[in-house]
């Protein structure tokens, strides 16, 4: 099926009971973030997603608000985090004032437990201006007792963490309050353009009139974006989750050793992850991932072999090349733009992807310099 026409007449385009001023495809967490800061500026919005809202890769992820190694990442990866870490705590704060669904932001603070990397982190750090603190095993056996003895970490307090299927709820509910119009089960399958400008969209069986038209599309975004001279770039990679139901406290920091990590919630339980696998769109989970992780897990904090594994599963990151978001105007089609392509740090970079993209189509000053995420750059 072709993904975009040109040249269809108006006439053929029925007015909508979804006529909103902006219309958004993938009700991920850059989607609802995005009709979240429209509907707070008074705009009609309207998100479709081809399924329920907020159960693919915003969902399946981590939570972890910061690259995992941030110095093995490049500075426009960073700075979209580094913004969005500033954010997070009065974003949450008032999600849960707005919803009363709590998502659960703790600055638990991040433990790299790696020694090959502290020196890099150290002067990462440094260069920053990170806060960090190191910490022997003797401090490290007195503050988390639950970890293998023998380790030395380095210690990085201002990272913190949120939980994805809280988050995703809270703004649900407060885009529902506002009379955002959250319409499940429609797949965007066409856009339709009228002299280089996008009119319509047809989603599901439904041909609807738009105006704005904004793609937050996660790892499904290559087949929706890419013409003849521009290719995106974007796609999907595989990541497996395991989840522990242990007694609350057992860990308190995040934890991160050989690009894995352990991640404790408030009510004990501890999220393990996770592979990176390039599978294309299939999210089934495996028994050799499953015996990885959790033996990764138990290595580390060995109370975990006999605390009871609660779910399983796997998402697909919307992986690009070198893990930069694609953030602006479609480079052939007036009127769409995209915000998409975040890999392994959509969670950590939202905030800031989605300012980034409001300030070009309301021609603000941008919080930062463009040209590394916008999409005409990238052809
Ligand atoms: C295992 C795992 C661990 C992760 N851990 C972290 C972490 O700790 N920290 C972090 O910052 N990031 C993490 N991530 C990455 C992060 O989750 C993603 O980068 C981010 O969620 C992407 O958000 P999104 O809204 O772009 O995509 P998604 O959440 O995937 O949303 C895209 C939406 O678009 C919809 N859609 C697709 N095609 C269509 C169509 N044709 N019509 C209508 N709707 C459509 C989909 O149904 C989906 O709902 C992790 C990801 C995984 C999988």
């Amino acid at each position: 099926m072709s993904r975009w026409a040109y040249n269809e007449t108006m006439s053929e385009i029925s007015e909508s009971k979804h006529a909103s001023d902006f219309h958004i495809i993938g009700g991920g967490l850059m989607g609802l973030l995005t009709a979240y800061e429209l509907s707070g500026l008074g705009y009609r919005v309207t998100v479709f997603d081809r399924q329920e809202m907020g159960k693919e890769s915003s969902w399946a992820g981590g939570g972890i608000l910061s690259p995992l190694y941030p110095w093995k990442y490049p500075k426009p990866i960073n700075q979209l985090s580094l913004w969005s870490q500033r954010v997070y705590p009065r974003l949450a704060r008032r999600l849960y004032e707005e919803s009363e669904i709590d998502p659960e932001y703790q600055l638990s603070g991040l433990l790299v437990l790696d020694a090959d990397q502290f020196e890099q982190a150290r002067s990462w750090a440094h260069q920053s201006g990170a806060r960090y603190a190191e910490m022997g095993h003797y401090w490290l056996e007195y503050s988390e007792p639950a970890i293998r003895l023998g380790l030395d970490a380095i210690q990085f307090p201002h990272i913190g963490q949120i939980r994805n299927p809280a988050l995703l709820r809270a703004l649900i509910q407060v885009l529902w309050q506002r009379g955002v119009k959250l319409v499940p089960h429609h797949p965007l399958n066409e856009v339709i353009s009228e002299k280089g400008r996008v009119c319509a969209i047809r989603v599901g069986e439904e041909k609807v009139r738009v105006e704005n038209l904004i793609l937050t599309t996660g790892a499904w975004t290559a087949s929706l974006v890419d013409v003849p001279g521009f290719e995106s770039g974007i796609r999907p990679v595989r990541g497996q989750m395991l989840l522990f139901k242990a007694g609350a406290g057992l860990i308190k920091h995040i934890l991160l050793k050989d690009g894995r990590y352990v991640i404790p919630r408030r009510d004990g339980h501890i999220l393990v992850g996770s592979t990176m696998e390039e599978v294309g769109f299939d999210k089934s989970t495996t028994d050799s991932a499953l015996k990885e992780i959790f033996q990764f897990a138990c290595d580390l904090v060995p109370a975990l072999e006999n605390t009871p594994l609660a779910q399983r599963w796997a998402g697909l990151r919307p992986a690009s090349p070198q893990g930069i978001p694609l953030i602006g105007p479609h480079p052939t089609i007036r009127g769409v733009w995209l915000n998409a392509g975040h890999f392994r740090n959509g969670v950590a970079m939202a905030p800031a992807s989605v300012r980034l993209l409001l300030d070009q189509i309301f021609q603000r000053n941008s919080i930062l310099s463009l040209p590394p995420y916008l999409p005409s750059n990238k052809t």
